[in-house]
């Protein structure tokens, strides 16, 4: 049992958020601290086309006083897993986020720092007096140098066979750089590029039918790539705590640019582009 335990823990890996976000939990599952909005979309995608795409969800626990929400560990059997998270949609903060920094806009110095420490002119002179940026700047910043604005995903983290978390993607834009990206990632494996492409084309269609999808707005949320030394590959839907119903008068495409109102987030301009990714992986 003890032994058993140990190598549950051994096995989590997590590419993005909070570690504390996280605890492992019996049974191949996981816990993820509670947000309502993450547990409402949970619950609602468990009677949708896509639950075959979403780790399966079990419910709210509480542990030590805090309520979590309980769900697959995508990662249970798995032989050295290699992990790629890409965010997905070409915006990363929601409508109402950017509203409520336009009516009254808080200065981040933690967020001009991390601007500047990639790129000293990014900031306007007026940021770099007051060494501050506002949140959704900060966000539109990091869209643009990366891939969100132009391809509609970006890659936020990668491990490779168990091997250290590498973060430092944020600068990765262009389409040969992700390739790239890619076939570092599966060494070059025909098979798991093939298997990663042809999860993507069925999870489109899955999409393209999903009820789930034509009415919410999903933002921040990723597709987690997970392949093992057996061969295993898969790809899945992860963290939707920032996935809300779109106003009701509203049917979402997904594959248009976003303009503001429209609650439009590009999430089909970022499966085409990571299909096509893995199409011309193959031909390298
Ligand atoms: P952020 O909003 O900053 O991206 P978060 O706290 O919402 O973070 P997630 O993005 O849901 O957390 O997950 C963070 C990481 O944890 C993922 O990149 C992935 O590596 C891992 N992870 C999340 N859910 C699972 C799961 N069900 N099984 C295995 N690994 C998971
Ligand atoms: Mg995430
Ligand atoms: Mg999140």
């Amino acid at each position: 049992m003890v032994h058993w335990s140990l190598r549950r823990h051994s096995s989590w890996v997590q590419l993005a958020g909070h570690e504390g976000n996280f605890k492992p939990s019996e049974g191949g599952q996981i816990l993820k601290k509670f947000s309502t909005v993450e547990n409402t979309c949970l619950e609602a995608l468990m009677g949708d086309t896509l639950r075959p795409y979403v780790p399966a969800y079990h419910g709210v626990v509480v542990k030590d006083g805090e309520h979590y929400i309980q769900m697959d560990d995508l990662l249970r059997g798995l032989d050295a897993p290699s992990i790629m998270d890409c965010k997905m949609g070409v915006r990363t903060y929601l409508e109402e986020e950017l509203t409520k920094a336009l009516l009254k806009p808080t200065p981040r110095k933690d967020m001009y720092q991390k601007m500047v420490k990639v790129d000293p002119s990014a900031a306007t002179a007026e940021e770099h007096s007051q060494k501050a940026v506002t949140k959704p700047r900060y966000m539109q910043w990091r869209e643009h140098i990366s891939s969100t604005a132009s391809l509609g995903f970006r890659i936020e983290g990668v491990t490779i066979e168990g091997g250290a978390v590498q973060k430092d993607f944020k600068q990765t834009r262009t389409q040969e750089q992700i390739i790239d990206t890619f076939l570092i990632f599966t060494k070059r494996q025909g098979s798991i590029l093939r298997a990663y492409q042809s999860r993507l084309e069925s999870m489109r269609s899955a999409l393209l039918e999903s009820a789930f999808f034509r009415t919410h707005e999903v933002i921040g949320s990723s597709l987690l790539f997970v392949h093992d030394r057996q061969g295993r590959a898969n790809v899945w839907m992860i963290d939707f705590g920032k996935t809300l119903p779109a106003p009701p008068q509203l049917a979402l495409r997904h594959d248009v640019p976003w303009t503001r109102g429209s609650h439009e987030d590009g999430y089909l301009i970022g499966l085409h582009h990571l299909t096509h990714t893995l199409q011309a992986a193959q031909r390298r």
